[in-house]
């Protein structure tokens, strides 16, 4: 720490973060890192306690919340640039240093400890300082951005010492890589201030923001928590779906049941407060630019109140739905939009409701849906409800029906819901089941391929998947063949190429980044494997930019649809 010249405060240093960053690298063990993490965040409560939402967010490697509009807008190239200028080197030796040591920040550290030190450490720097430089280069906008921009990174970047210029220029990248996730830094604040786990995490699953949660366990513990709520403008982590077993054992479960048809489409979360309608998906990025038809449709259909509705947005040709890969396209789309919106219609089935003048997410879900019917004043072919039912043990056919009806309608099946549950954010609980119509698929994440032969001797032809083990590691379960046309293909070897970590004859490592949805005919037992199971047939079906590698599937979920199977 440094001591403010000015009026005498505490300041801490950027030194005192990267070590932690530091041990945080030396250890895979997530209690050590939970550990280091705590101890952290008591210190930072202790000597500079405003620093704690910065901090906290810092450790996952971010600036701002995953859902905020803010970006730092600094490229690997202009930031090769800065590092050039900062030793003195010229860009070419950045780019071939990057090029060697494969990484951003170890190859600034490399050139930072050849550079002599004599120029650098001019000033050390503070948290607060790097802090606030890159929440200016976020702001700064206009046409000299960029300038202003590499100024405000050369004033840190002048200043770092080797190890502080490794994880400044992989923060600035978005890549910290310390194997930080939410849920260690939730288990620390928990930790650090004493609050129970489950009550930080609710808190993070309505705000969304593990900094404001950090400053309000240190500042009101665990009662300040537990008065957070949901505000519209801040997505909230959508509650999520379990498999249904089969209707009748669901709905006898439950008592009776609500059940709508499965949209297959992208799950949305629409924002109203005051004049703005903020549309959010369910990674929580804000879409609504690209979306500015639903933005009128809503206007015209709901009142101007405050408001939290969620839905499923769809694409439909001549009454039909179309493809869920189109409405990824289009809520990627940047440019030409309008274009797009005279294209092809949307329409958005609603289907929950978390928030009208308060919170309504602790009402039961057959109040919920009483409010969200009062709220839709216009219904029409833009603006629906999704099509419901209720189902009692004795009437089942209404549910199969409606099944039936939403597979010829061209949808994905029906979800089963508990009438009488609350909305529970971000759990993947028994209270909301879905039943589809096509066999299960997976989500797993690539970790290696091999090279064709011949003519295909230029692209990967089958890839290695991996899923999450109980130990939160990704373990292989399956070499997949593409099942992709050779354009798919050749996009998809692009994509990999500069993910490739090792090479051995035509086997290739890769970083776990691109996910992909595999189908399979069965799941088998197989001793061979490192989890004990293996796929028959795996086929790759699509690639899934649409979820993040935290939401790939589990070795719970594979043993539970092998024991399905073993049932039928
Ligand atoms: P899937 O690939 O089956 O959609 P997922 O992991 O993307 O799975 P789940 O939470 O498991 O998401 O399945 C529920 C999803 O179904 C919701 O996220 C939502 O996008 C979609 N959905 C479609 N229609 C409805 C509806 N009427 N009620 C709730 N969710 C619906």
């Amino acid at each position: 720490m440094v001591v403010n010249q000015f009026n005498g405060d505490i300041l801490m240093l950027y030194e005192d973060l990267v070590e932690v960053y530091q041990d945080l690298d030396s250890t895979t063990k997530r209690l050590e890192k939970t550990d280091i993490l705590a101890n952290f965040l008591a210190k930072v409560g202790e000597e500079e306690p405003e620093l704690i939402p910065m901090v906290t967010l810092l450790s996952l490697g971010r600036i701002f919340p995953t859902w905020s509009e803010e970006e730092l807008g600094i490229g690997s190239k202009l930031l090769m640039k800065a590092i050039s200028k900062a030793v003195g080197v010229s860009p070419g030796e950045v780019e071939n240093q990057m090029r060697d040591a494969g990484d951003i920040g170890l190859a600034a550290e490399e050139l930072y400890q050849k550079k002599s030190q004599v120029t650098l450490f001019s000033r050390p720097l503070t948290i607060k300082k790097v802090h606030r430089n890159l929440v200016k280069m976020a702001e700064v906008s206009g046409n000299r951005a960029q300038f202003k921009k590499i100024d405000l990174l050369m004033e840190l970047l002048s200043s770092a010492s080797p190890s502080e210029a490794k994880y400044l220029t992989r923060t600035v990248l978005e890549e910290l890589r310390v194997g930080v996730g939410e849920g260690t830094i939730r288990d620390a604040i928990s930790q650090a201030f004493n609050i129970p786990t489950e009550v930080a995490e609710r808190a993070h699953m309505l705000t969304n923001d593990m900094g404001l949660v950090a400053s309000v366990a240190w500042k009101e513990g665990e009662e300040g928590l537990k008065k957070l709520t949901l505000k519209p403008g801040k997505p909230v982590k959508p509650m999520l779906a379990q498999l249904s077993p089969g209707i009748k054992e669901s709905v006898e479960e439950m008592g009776w049941a609500l059940c709508e048809t499965k949209y297959d489409g992208i799950r949305v979360q629409i924002h109203r407060h005051g004049d703005k309608i903020d549309i959010f998906t369910r990674r929580l990025e804000n879409i609504s630019l690209a979306l500015p038809e639903i933005t009128q449709y809503i206007e015209k259909s709901l009142p101007h109140e405050d408001f939290i509705v969620e839905g499923e947005i769809i694409a439909s040709r001549d009454g039909k739905p179309i493809s869920f890969q189109y409405m990824l396209q289009r809520v990627r789309r940047k440019y030409e939009i309008d274009k797009m919106v005279s294209k092809i219609p949307l329409t958005i089935y609603l289907f929950d409701v978390l928030y009208y003048h308060q919170p309504t997410l602790d009402e039961p879900l057959q109040e919920r849906r009483k409010i969200l019917e009062s709220l839709v004043k216009v219904e029409n072919d833009r603006v629906e409800l999704s099509a419901q039912v209720k189902v009692h043990p004795e009437e089942i056919h209404r549910a199969q029906d409606l099944f039936e009806l939403s597979i010829k309608q061209g949808h994905e099946g029906i979800m089963i819901k508990d009438p009488q549950a609350p909305y529970m954010p971000g759990i993947r609980g028994k209270k909301m089941l879905k039943l589809k119509a096509e066999p299960e698929t997976l989500d797993l994440v690539v970790i290696g391929g091999t090279y064709g032969k011949g003519k295909r001797a230029h692209l990967i032809g089958s890839y290695l998947m991996a899923i999450r083990d109980e130990d939160d590691k990704l373990k292989p379960l399956a070499y997949a063949a593409t099942g992709l046309d050779d354009k798919t293909l050749l996009e998809l070897s692009e994509m990999v190429e500069p993910l490739i970590e090792s090479k051995d004859g035509r086997q290739v490592k890769i970083v776990p980044s691109i996910i992909m949805e595999i189908a399979f005919s069965e799941i088998v037992e197989s001793p061979e494997s490192e989890v004990g199971y293996s796929l028959r047939f795996p086929v790759v079906k699509r690639i899934r930019n649409d979820i993040g590698l935290d939401e790939i599937d589990t070795l719970e979920r594979i043993k539970s649809i092998f024991k399905n199977s073993e049932k039928s």
